[in-house]
């Protein structure tokens, strides 16, 4: 039965542009637009003269979403149909890919996630939606099902549990710093974190409070341990059991995993890092981001090796990635002069992930 997925839905990568507005500083400083966003052609145009030398260049995705577009369009868009492919029984990612203060975060938790009489704030983004997406659909149908989530953050390739119920303390971190999760091969070409808590939620509501829990966890460790966000990548899980009967009456189980990453920021990619001893934390950051290229080019180009093993956001998405799985990856940008740079190495990253997909020879495997 996989097999026959795996051959009918070949590797699924779709990859997304969006931009966001100008921020305040930006409008104050009257920065230059350098991108266009045409959503109809699904194009992205960049254009600006720098220093006598004319940039001209044109992106091609799968969907290009400009600064007007709302959190509802995209998540109704490009999200929806991901989530039911989760509720079908596939493992799916969705990662949000880009420079810092680009709107990865507004992108997948965005402004509010505080549910109010079971409706979502406007601004709520992929997250929230997602986990309304699949309770309304649970509650909506007559099979037993369980759902688990676990919230973990990944920094300079440690893993600190989210949702651990501790206290937080300086101490309790040094400890777990000394102690970190372990990862270990589950056998079933999934891998397992030792010690990872996996909370099994009955709504919508308790994922939210689990998701603040979380969220005010990486801050508060973010403060003690002086980090910065934009250099740890995050990632909620949840994992969906169903079991429903056949009309013969057989039963049915079908599991399905959604991953929402919100990555470290790419500018981490690019710059060596190599200062005020940031190198080990840019080397390992780079490690992740760039082992999730190669195994993404790894994946749709059909290579034979998938270097999984380089990086543990690729060992720990590696049940997720490839064969009957569904990957997004959500490039963000901002259309100011000043992140020009950044943005075409977004935008050429993002973009190699979608060009290799469309070679013919890839197409007609
Ligand atoms: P990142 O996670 O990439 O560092 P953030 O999500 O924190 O970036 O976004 C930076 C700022 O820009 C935030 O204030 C956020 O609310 C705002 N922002 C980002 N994307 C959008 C958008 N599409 N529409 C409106 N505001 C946005």
């Amino acid at each position: 039965m996989a097999g026959r997925h795996e051959k009918e839905k070949g590797v699924n990568v779709q990859v997304l542009l969006r931009c966001r507005p100008f921020s305040d500083d930006e409008l104050r400083c009257n920065a230059p637009q350098v991108i266009t966003c045409n959503e109809w052609q699904r194009e992205v145009a960049v254009s600006q003269n720098i220093a006598g030398k004319q940039i001209d260049r044109i992106f091609t995705f799968d969907k290009v979403f400009g600064p007007s577009a709302h959190q509802s369009d995209l998540y109704e868009q490009a999200v929806v149909p991901i989530v039911n492919e989760v509720l079908e029984g596939f493992n799916c990612t969705i990662f949000a890919y880009g420079q810092t203060g680009t709107g990865k975060t507004y992108t997948m938790e965005g402004d509010s996630k505080k549910s109010k009489n079971g409706e979502l704030p406007p601004g709520a983004g992929v997250i929230p939606r997602a986990v309304k997406q699949i309770f309304d659909t649970l509650e909506g149908q007559n099979a037993e099902y369980s759902v688990k989530v676990t919230f973990l953050e990944l920094y300079n390739e440690e893993i600190t549990d989210l949702l651990a119920p501790e206290e937080i303390s300086k101490a309790a971190l040094d400890e777990k710093q000394k102690k970190p999760l372990l990862l270990m091969e589950d056998g079933k070409g999934g891998v397992l974190v030792r010690g990872l808590e996996e909370e099994i939620v009955t709504s919508a509501n308790e994922i939210f409070t689990l998701l603040e829990r979380g969220s005010a966890k990486r801050r508060t460790a973010e403060t003690l341990l002086n980090k910065q966000s934009s250099r740890s990548h995050s990632l909620f899980s949840i994992t969906i059991h169903i079991k429903e009967s056949t009309p013969e009456g057989e039963e049915l189980i079908k599991c399905g995993k959604l991953n929402l990453v919100d990555l470290a920021g790419s500018e981490n990619i690019s710059r060596s890092g190599a200062r005020e001893g940031r190198a080990r934390e840019a080397g390992e950051i780079n490690k992740s981001l760039l082992t999730l290229g190669r195994v993404i080019t790894a994946l749709v180009e059909h290579l034979g090796h998938v270097p999984y093993r380089d990086s543990k956001l690729t060992r720990l998405l590696r049940d997720s990635l490839g064969g009957r799985t569904k990957t997004c990856i959500i490039a963000t940008v901002s259309p100011s002069v000043h992140c020009l740079e950044e943005t075409l190495s977004t935008l050429d990253y993002a973009h190699r992930a979608k060009n290799i997909k469309n070679r013919p020879e890839v197409n007609q495997k």
